[in-house]
């Protein structure tokens, strides 16, 4: 593994971090306090290439590789998390998924508009009654003589599903095989038989819109079915692991934020007539504080050296998502507690990375779900 980062690779870092905190850090508590979705912003991502960073150039993302992904990631949800999902939905699970199991047409269609930041992609997998169970889904497609397929059902905890224009869309086209019988479709929202749900009041990542949606007759054209029918499961499965990549970078970035400001905080703050980093028990949160980010960075650079090899990374993505959620829970806590109360205030970002880290150990697959894909990597048993 070389991670000696290439010119390019910086250069985009180094863009991803002057708009993260030029333009993003100092709009992210309006956005978190409104639950506002921040489209200008966005718009301005996708201008810069952030939005499509390993979309080909042919199709109008920025054509660079995992690494710089991370890289960038890190940089936007150390400015805000609410900005770095909407980001990594449209990279990992709208972009990916299409380029990897896509027709020409389809890459042209769908991935230009997101890559070049036009219009925003979802990802639509979860339904009220299967989360981590899948396979699970009620959403029903049934195929037509002319090769079409009728959509009915509800998808929920879509991110960015109060204002996406196009969605990958799971769906059961042949129930009776379970896995192998969900496909993957590909949804304009602007067609009939398409609708939006409330958008759901949430914890952290408040700017990223989310809600529920619902088909009913939806009419998908032969044409845009992702893949061949029945793979559905596979393409979702294929792009979370790189989607998890993306998750630990989010990750990575918030508990960076929280880490800096931590540290500047702890040479100013005073107790008992010495600044509190003087205090062993501080020194000793700080020093955890670093080992757990560190190792997080690394093992999530590791995840995208390997995916960036063309191997198969499944594993190294679950142990970097798992290793970085559980960092950042855990730096983010640590921080409000050194910042006293602080910590606790809306005058100051750290309780928003706290409330913000908690969804990394949620989507995407929850820990104990990435515990599950580690060992049984590990373990060969299923
Ligand atoms: C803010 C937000 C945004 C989201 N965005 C999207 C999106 O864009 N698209 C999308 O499709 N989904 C999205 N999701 C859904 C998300 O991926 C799911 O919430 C997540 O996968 C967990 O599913 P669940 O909520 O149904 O929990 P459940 O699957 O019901 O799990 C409940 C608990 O049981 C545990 N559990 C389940 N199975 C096992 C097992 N076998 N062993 C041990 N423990 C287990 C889980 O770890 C969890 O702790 C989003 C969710 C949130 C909160």
């Amino acid at each position: 593994m070389d991670f000696g980062f290439t010119e390019e690779q910086l250069m985009l870092q180094d863009v991803a971090r002057r708009i993260a905190q030029e333009k993003i850090a100092p709009s992210a508590e309006h956005f978190d306090r409104l639950g506002e979705f921040p489209v200008d912003n966005m718009r301005m991502l996708g201008e810069n290439g952030l939005m499509g960073i390993e979309v080909p150039e042919e199709y109008g993302g920025a054509g660079m590789d995992p690494i710089a992904y991370v890289l960038a990631m890190i940089e936007i949800a150390a400015g805000d998390a609410a900005h770095s999902t909407i980001m990594s939905v449209n990279n990992s699970l709208f972009c990916n998924g299409i380029l990897l199991n896509g027709t020409e047409a389809q890459k042209q269609k769908y991935v230009r508009a997101i890559a070049e930041g036009r219009e925003i992609g979802a990802f639509a997998l979860t339904e009220p009654q299967s989360g981590s169970d899948a396979t699970a889904m009620r959403c029903r497609a049934v195929k037509q003589a002319d090769g079409s397929y009728v959509v009915n059902g509800k998808k929920s905890w879509i991110t960015s599903g109060p204002v996406c224009k196009y969605i990958v869309l799971f769906a059961m086209s042949t129930p009776e095989l379970g896995a192998r019988g969900i496909t993957a479709f590909l949804i304009d929202t602007a067609n009939p038989g398409f609708h939006r749900g409330k958008t759901e009041p949430k914890l952290g990542i408040r700017a990223s819109a989310t809600c529920e949606i619902e088909f009913q007759d939806y009419v998908v054209a032969a044409e845009d079915v992702l893949g061949a029918e029945g793979q559905g499961f596979k393409i979702a499965m294929g792009v979370l692991d790189a989607g998890r990549i993306g998750i630990a970078s989010q990750a990575i970035g918030i508990a960076r934020a929280a880490y800096e400001a931590t540290l500047e905080y702890v040479k100013e703050r005073k107790a008992f007539g010495a600044a509190i980093g003087t205090f062993q028990m501080t020194q000793a949160k700080i020093a955890d504080m670093k080992c757990k980010l560190d190792a997080a960075l690394l093992l999530t650079l590791r995840a995208a050296w390997v995916k960036g090899q063309g191997q198969r990374f499944s594993n190294e993505a679950a142990i970097a998502k798992l290793t970085a959620s559980e960092a950042a829970m855990w730096i983010t806590h640590q921080a409000v507690q050194i910042h006293g109360g602080m910590g606790y205030s809306k005058e100051m970002p750290l309780e928003r990375y706290f409330r913000d880290a908690k969804i990394t150990e949620i989507y995407e697959g929850t820990s104990e779900i990435q515990r599950l894909v580690i060992a049984r990597n590990e373990t060969g048993l299923r």
